[in-house]
């Protein structure tokens, strides 16, 4: 794939940029290597200085951020603007509490014949962050931000349709002030990760991205015995029992589909009602969802922009004229608009069986199906007959429903009476093919660690 900037709004290309040829990739791995020998000395407390720093001059952009998210993956300038401040938020966040989330703990001294047993926490040295497109400054600071601050370096292969956010990132970092070469951007296609992961210099690797993506990153992390983070596809049911809001419930599920114009691994893709409220909540929600606004993401009012790129308008069509052929329903959208960009309306799909794709397969783009059940534990049968697992929602007053349903999800989380929704505060991972490992809180800044444990006599 090209290393280019393509307006998903237009279909034209903007810019496109030479891949990083393998001396310049060498001296890269090799300036992270050298930097990692520096931070490693340095203390929270500076690295919290010059990341807090990072954090205003993130925030100071955030116009332009903003801008160039848009024009390089179609999501509405408002949203752009949010990623903005919420990634500046959660470096300020690791920046706070870095080293108490880094702290280690007295063990049972006396239990192991010791006069004092311990553990600490320290850096692994240079980490490998392959991430994706659709929140190009989101994805990479919540990895990065915890690793910077844990004292590791990082090296970055971004999506090969982000590059101008790879190369924002690529100063970003030495701007607030941290050491050349501690976060290095390499623009280099997918082919090219594997010499960079079994580079003896790169000890550990997060991938967020598609399932063959992480397969890849994970079997070749594997042979080389490197710790991995895995964030995979979802396809994230929201279950409505009748006890629901039934309004709150629709009003959210249309922005649990189609934020981000429907292309976060978070967003809820299948909805599960049940059969009390199923005819009412078809109602509200296809009248909600064909209410949106689908056009220009630069302009004011909004709610949907186009695909991120050609090839992921085609595999959402495709998905959505497989279940139709086989006779599930559209009660609104489901076709291609003419024109120029990669449009798709928001679209909601009745009917949908285990024998079409759209039942087990990830919909990326504002397609929601609409299961009908008849029980909690029929909702949870569905909800689970997936190979995903990554996030959940359940509507419900009812506080015994509540507990079978939140404990019964296959689900990396549950969001009760609400949507799901990334926070710094709040680990973040898969279960089943969703992935592997936790990203944000303490447990994410833990993934990239060394936790020693020492014994004195
Ligand atoms: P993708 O095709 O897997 O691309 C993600 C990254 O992986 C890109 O940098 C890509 O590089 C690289 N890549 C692709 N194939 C590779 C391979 N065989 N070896 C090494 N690197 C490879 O995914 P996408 O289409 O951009 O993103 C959509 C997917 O990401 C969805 O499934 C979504 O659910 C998932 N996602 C998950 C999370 C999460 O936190 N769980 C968050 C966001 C997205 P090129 O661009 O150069 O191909």
């Amino acid at each position: 794939m090209a290393i280019a900037t393509i307006n998903p709004a237009t279909g034209e290309t903007v810019a496109t940029f030479d891949a990083h040829d393998d001396a310049e990739v060498e001296r890269r791995i090799a300036q992270s290597h050298d930097a990692f020998h520096a931070l490693k000395g340095t203390t929270f407390a500076q690295r919290a200085e010059w990341m807090t720093a990072a954090a205003d001059l993130l925030e100071a952009d955030v116009e332009s951020a903003a801008a160039m998210l848009t024009l390089e993956m179609g999501k509405t300038l408002a949203q752009a603007r949010a990623e903005v401040r919420k990634s500046a938020n959660t470096m300020r966040f690791y920046a706070k509490h870095a080293e108490e989330f880094l702290t280690g703990r007295e063990l049972d001294a006396p239990a192991v014949n010791a006069s004092r047993a311990y553990t600490m926490y320290q850096p692994l040295g240079v980490v490998l962050a392959v991430m994706p497109w659709n929140y190009p400054i989101w994805q990479v600071i919540r990895f990065a931000a915890p690793a910077l601050m844990a004292g590791n370096t990082a090296l970055l292969k971004h999506a090969s349709n982000v590059p101008q956010a790879a190369l924002y990132l690529d100063t970003l970092f030495e701007r607030g002030g941290f050491p050349d070469g501690s976060f290095n951007s390499l623009l280099i296609g997918a082919a090219k990760v594997e010499g960079v992961l079994r580079d003896r210099r790169v000890v550990a690797a997060t991938l967020t991205g598609s399932e063959p993506a992480g397969r890849s990153v994970a079997s070749i992390a594997g042979s080389e015995v490197k710790h991995v983070v895995l964030e995979l596809g979802g396809s994230d049911p929201f279950i409505v029992m009748p006890s629901a809001d039934l309004d709150k419930a629709v009003a959210t599920a249309v922005t649990s589909r189609t934020t981000n114009n429907g292309q976060a691994c978070i967003n809820a893709k299948r909805f599960i009602v049940h059969a009390d409220v199923y005819d009412a909540f078809v109602e509200k929600f296809t009248a909600a969802m064909a209410a949106l606004v689908v056009g220009d993401p630069t302009a004011d009012g909004t709610d949907i922009g186009p695909l991120a790129t050609e090839s992921g308008r085609r595999d959402l069509v495709e998905l959505v004229e497989d279940a139709l052929a086989k006779g599930a329903v559209a009660t609104t959208g489901g076709t291609v608009p003419d024109g120029p960009g990669w449009y798709y309306p928001p679209t909601v799909i009745t009917g949908v069986t285990k024998q079409m794709r759209l039942y087990a397969e990830e919909a990326f783009g504002p397609a929601a199906t609409v299961f009908r059940v008849e029980s909690a534990e029929e909702a949870l049968f569905i909800a689970n007959d997936t190979t995903f697992g990554l996030s959940s929602a359940v509507w419900t007053q009812d506080a015994d429903e509540e507990a079978r349903i939140v404990a019964g999800l296959d689900a990396g989380a549950v969001f009760v009476n609400g949507m799901s929704i990334s926070y710094p505060e709040v680990p973040f991972g898969g279960v089943k093919d969703s992935g592997v490992g936790r990203e944000l809180s303490v447990e994410g800044i833990r993934e990239f660690v060394n936790s020693k444990s020492v014994w004195r006599g």
